[in-house]
């Protein structure tokens, strides 16, 4: 053990360091493709916010990169370690702390999975609803990532949901910020400049969540079209008849082919429509109501007829659940697949018609096969690239997320732009807002040891 290790270890217990061969390959890297993994100095498992603290404040001092982890399922190698770091892994820090029905809120801490909270709070009647894809994520991870996910359109992502949190600074000191209230006028809003700062600005040991009453009657209906633009032009029509679809997605031709396949899931469509339908809408309808719910679904059936679908099919439940599975899995699909990157660019809802469109010029232009879904009630279009040619791929990468932006959209809509897309952010970013950016990372980590290289090159 070095000197580090050995300091480390007096704050958190030898057991719960490891070090050279002893670092899990878990621990090395996230989801995003082609990034190699990355071996750390030390991993530390902290047991509380006293732990993060003290092991925060030796970092400060020696001057060593400290890089988050929660579960390691994000996109854009965010938890990707460095070789000169430390990486603080929070899934000791796994204790749901209180659910509190009087005032719907959730207290836990960062290393709870989403799994486990939907759980707890099943038992209550509530829900937490932020359903990022991957159910097995940590808390902390969704508010380090902002995470989004299919029911953003009804509920908004993790920043609409986080009321509180607890939080480490890089110095070691520890913060408190909002808390059992969905209001406050009262000075900076540091909650919120925390979530989707991807480890960057402070260690979340504690978040404050806003919980829902969880609707018993679920319906999902789908609509095949004869082209993606129809689908594009649907979305916003279906929010303004206001019937609050907790689930919109666009699914095209390829992803819906391959991604039931990966779930073995046959939906017994007719051949004609199979043949011909180029895009699918996906539209998930709740209601605390069995007889509302019915009434839902037959408007929402008439009005899709009426936007041109070719059909409009009522799925039974288990199909229904199943193909929200399917869909969800289109990450481990495209990857099956052989993508060579899957981005989440966002523009404004209305303008996926011609974000799609300018995508799929800049395919044919550079040779490139590029499919998708996506959260189409929210903007947020999920692509996989299919592009061997590093350099291309890279100038393929950097057009799409320019052109999203000229839409008046993001580069990252949920994924976050981690150490992967970080120098397109710099790249693309309006200069002064980069120098605010700087300012306020300083202000909070003065020595920029926490996460460096994610969001700034
Ligand atoms: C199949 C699949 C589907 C997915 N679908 C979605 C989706 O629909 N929507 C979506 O938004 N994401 C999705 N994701 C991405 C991923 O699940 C999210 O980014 C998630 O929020 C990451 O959580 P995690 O615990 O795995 O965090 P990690 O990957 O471990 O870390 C992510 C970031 O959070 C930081 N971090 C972790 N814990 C803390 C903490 N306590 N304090 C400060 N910083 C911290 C890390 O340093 C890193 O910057 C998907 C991933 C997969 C594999």
């Amino acid at each position: 053990m070095t000197d580090l290790s050995e300091r480390l270890a007096a704050v958190v217990g030898a057991g719960n360091v490891t070090v050279g061969d002893a670092i899990a390959e878990d621990d090395t890297h996230d989801e995003a493709l082609n990034m190699d993994p990355v071996v750390p100095l030390a991993v530390v498992r902290p047991a509380d916010t006293a732990e993060v603290a003290a092991v925060l404040a030796i970092a400060d001092e020696t001057g060593t990169p400290v890089t988050a982890r929660g579960m390691g399922t994000g996109m854009s190698g965010a938890c990707r370690p460095r070789e000169d770091g430390v990486v603080v892994a929070f899934d000791r820090m796994n204790r749901i702390l209180e659910i509190d029905t009087a005032n719907h809120t959730a207290t836990v801490q960062p290393g709870v999975t989403l799994a486990e909270l939907d759980a707890a709070t099943a038992a209550e009647g509530l829900v937490y609803p932020v359903f990022p894809g991957e159910n097995s994520a940590s808390l902390g991870g969704n508010v380090a990532t902002n995470a989004g996910g299919m029911r953003a359109v009804k509920y908004g992502v993790t920043r609409h949901n986080v009321l509180g949190i607890e939080a480490v600074l890089a110095t070691g000191e520890t913060i408190r910020s909002g808390g059992k209230y969905v209001k406050a006028s009262s000075g900076y809003d540091l909650t919120q400049l925390v979530i989707g700062s991807e480890g960057t600005l402070a260690l979340v040991t504690e978040a404050t969540l806003r919980l829902r009453p969880r609707h018993p009657h679920v319906a999902t209906v789908l609509a095949p079209f004869a082209t993606l633009d129809q689908v594009t032009h649907a979305v916003p029509k279906v929010v303004t008849a206001g019937l609050d679809p907790l689930m919109l997605e666009y699914i095209d031709l390829l992803t819906m082919a391959a991604a039931t396949a990966y779930v073995g899931l046959e939906l017994g469509l007719p051949q004609e429509i199979k043949d011909t339908a180029l895009a699918y809408l996906l539209v998930v309808l709740e209601s605390p109501r069995a007889d509302r719910l019915d009434q839902d679904v037959e408007a929402t059936a008439e009005l899709l007829g009426e936007l041109g679908a070719m059909d409009v099919f009522v799925l039974p439940a288990a199909a229904g659940a199943q193909l929200v599975d399917a869909r969800e899995k289109a990450f481990w699909v495209a990857k099956a697949g052989n993508a060579d990157e899957i981005i989440d660019t966002v523009v404004p809802r209305a303008s996926i018609p011609e974000f799609l469109a300018a995508v799929s010029t800049l395919a044919t232009d550079t040779g490139s096969w590029i499919a998708g879904c996506g959260h189409a009630g929210d903007g947020n279009v999920h692509l996989a690239i299919f592009q061997p040619d590093v350099e291309v791929r890279d100038e393929v990468l950097h057009r799409l997320f320019e052109m999203g932006m000229e839409l008046g959209g993001a580069i990252s809509g949920e994924h976050g732009l981690g150490k992967q897309k970080a120098h397109h952010f710099i790249a693309l970013e309006d200069p002064a807002k980069l120098a605010l950016m700087r300012r306020i990372k300083g202000a909070f980590d003065p020595h920029g040891i926490l996460n460096p290289g994610t969001i700034y090159d």
